[in-house]
């Protein structure tokens, strides 16, 4: 049986499980970049060139792009925030690409009538 807007199995779970993130996840649309930082205490290591290992999340704000530090303390959260992000964003494109089977699809079936009125056109002459 076929309805029309019934979606395919694998592009079910991915709506369910996309909308159930978007619902109730928050998420971080941004990349993690690590990063090597002097901390400006005096006499530390990294004033000697030791750098502290540091994580950013890369984001939009507005108009511009930042570059946000991470404290220690929010690194898990940060990175499963972001990690949220880029599944929801894997989701999004699955759906799509079904979406895209079923635009071409269409597509077929809008060039085969085409080609029956060139048929038709070609009995009438
Ligand atoms: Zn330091």
């Amino acid at each position: 049986m076929r309805h029309r807007g019934q979606f395919s199995r694998s592009e079910r779970v991915a709506r369910s499980r996309l909308a159930k993130l978007v619902h109730d996840q928050p998420f971080l649309c941004g990349s993690l970049v690590s990063l090597n930082r002097v901390c400006g205490k005096e006499g530390c290591k990294c004033s000697r060139g030791e750098l502290h290992p540091g994580l950013c999340i890369a984001l939009r704000v507005g108009e511009k792009r930042k570059m946000i530090y991470v404290p220690q303390a929010l690194e898990t959260t940060a990175r499963r925030w972001v990690s949220t992000y880029q599944e929801a964003w894997q989701l999004m494109e699955r759906i799509s690409q079904s979406c895209l089977d079923r635009f071409l699809r269409g597509k077929e079936r809008v060039r085969g009538a085409g080609r029956e009125r060139t048929g038709q056109r070609g009995k009438r002459r």
